[in-house]
């Protein structure tokens, strides 16, 4: 393998990128059937870091028929034997976290600090996590019998490629299921370095086959007729064709999708540490979150001190170098994410918003975008009601409990909210009134493996993380 296992080092160039790489079935590397390849660039850089199989039809083929003969005897394991390969990987993937964590930033142009204290922790937390659930299915509450699904078709954005993966191949491996990923077109090196921790655990083969591709991969993956369950998480646009792929065929289906996060502060809010929470809730991994806090509903009495306080706070952020420890703010994923993000900044500007840009200089080569305020925003506006995906932040106001409950309402998506207030009872009636599968207070963008994940409304639905994450890769009888 190209990622062979070696201790971590201590330099820079912690990880070796082979100049190409193939797709990962049924335990071994191997070219896509038509032969065809796609680049994989840094974001930071525009440079090629690898050449990778693309998979296609003929691929999606072989890697689900390897999935369907490893499931017989994967699933008749006991739950305590699963669990023993679970805890294998999440220790190996805290043994070489330092080659992922910097694989993951050259591959997606995210700070190392995020990939390395939030990434690559989290990836190895859910490992573990539902390692532990492995050996309990049949005494923990699930009914008499519980049945993983089959294999599992399993699609995964660019935003978080390890993490998404670790949310969707963990739980299907502990309830028996066997796995099928197709990893995002701009981000697959950390799920191919995936593959080689799943060898190097000696997980059997053909329970993970790792299918770099474009969207028609995936579109083959979802409509394959020996695909029992799909778990998906990207655009609403996508999840909306996946869903009517799926309907009638008795597949099981769990989206996770985009949003418009909510991040309420009250005029009793501990200031300092609001104006944390929503630089942390949307300028955290550049904003390219589906739960970021993209809207924050500020109490009009405190606007001003806390918009002040909060320029001051963006002012100091560092842009550049993602592999730069003190880098806060990395390159938007692609160019082509980066047109998307401009093109609604310009708009926003074109329909009356008021523009605010944090004075920093961006690099001249690769895709990056300054950390950017909109006031005067109203809910007409498009900024306020599109999902942004990049380091944008509308600023609204509201005068009433009532007021802010309906303004952070009134979207077509429901993934995440924040409540920012000294008083418990005020978080306890707000939190009640959101219509959001997240509500955080006095924090944001916290996340842990026991707690389930989700959206409401074009948000997508299904949980993952928490016991709820492991239901949805099971039947009970
Ligand atoms: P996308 O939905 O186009 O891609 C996500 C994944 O789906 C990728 O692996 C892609 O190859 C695959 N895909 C594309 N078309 C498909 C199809 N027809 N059938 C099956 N799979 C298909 O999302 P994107 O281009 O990566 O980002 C676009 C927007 O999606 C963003 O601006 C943002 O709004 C949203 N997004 C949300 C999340 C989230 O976590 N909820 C993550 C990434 C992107």
């Amino acid at each position: 393998s190209p990622f062979e296992y070696a201790p971590a080092p201590e330099s820079r160039a912690v990880v070796d990128i082979a100049p190409n790489y193939g797709l990962f079935i049924d335990g071994e590397f191997t070219d896509a059937a038509d032969g065809k390849v796609f680049k994989t660039v840094s974001p930071s850089t525009e440079e090629v870091l690898s050449e990778i199989a693309r998979a296609g039809e003929a691929d999606v083929d072989r890697a689900v028929a390897a999935a369907r003969r490893a499931f017989g005897k994967w699933s008749a394991l006991p739950g305590s034997e699963r669990a023993k390969y679970l805890f294998r990987i999440a220790r190996i993937v805290q043994e070489r976290s330092r080659e992922l964590a910097v694989l993951e930033t050259l591959d997606n142009g995210k700070p190392i600090k995020e990939t390395r204290d939030a990434d690559l922790p989290l990836v190895a937390a859910h490992f573990f996590y539902y390692a532990g659930w492995a050996d309990k299915l049949d005494h923990a509450g699930f009914g008499a019998d519980p049945r993983p699904l089959g294999v599992a078709g399993q699609v995964i954005p660019w935003n978080f490629p390890l993490l998404m993966l670790a949310w969707k191949i963990a739980p299907a491996l502990a309830a028996g299921n066997t796995v099928v990923l197709k990893p995002a077109e701009t981000t697959p090196l950390s799920a191919l370095f995936f593959a080689d921790v799943c060898r190097q655990a000696g997980l059997p083969k053909g329970v993970v086959n790792i299918l770099p591709g474009y969207g028609d991969a995936g579109a083959a993956l979802v409509a394959h007729p020996d695909v029992d369950k799909v778990a998906f998480t990207g655009s609403t646009a996508v999840g909306k064709q996946i869903a009517r792929t799926v309907a009638g065929t008795g597949k099981k289906l769990t989206l996770e999708l985009g949003g418009k996060g909510a991040n309420i502060v009250f005029d009793d809010a501990p200031i300092d540490q609001a104006v944390e929470g929503i630089v942390t809730g949307i300028f955290f991994n550049q904003g390219q979150v589906c739960c970021a806090g993209s809207r924050l509903l500020v109490q009009e009495s405190i606007q001003d001190e806390l918009l002040d306080a909060l320029k001051r706070r963006l002012s100091t952020l560092r842009l550049g170098d993602p592999l730069d420890k003190n880098t806060d703010i990395g390159a938007i994923n692609s160019a082509e994410q980066l047109a998307r993000i401009t093109a609604l900044a310009d708009q926003g500007e074109a329909e009356g918003a008021e523009r605010w840009t944090a004075a920093c200089e961006l690099p001249g080569a690769g895709y990056w975008f300054a950390p950017t305020l909109f006031t005067n925003v109203t809910q007409a506006h498009t900024i306020a009601r599109d999902e942004v995906f990049g380091p944008v932040l509308s600023v609204l106001t509201f005068r009433t409990p009532d007021e802010a409950v309906a303004k952070a309402n009134n979207s077509q998506y429901g993934l995440s909210a924040g409540i920012w207030t000294e008083k418990g009872s005020r978080i306890l009636a707000v939190a009640n009134k959101l219509r959001a599968g997240v509500v955080w207070a006095n924090t944001f963008n916290k996340f842990d493996p026991t707690s389930p994940f989700g959206g409401y409304k074009e948000s997508g639905f299904g949980r993952e993380g928490g016991r709820h994450g492991l239901e949805a890769y099971l039947d009970v009888r």
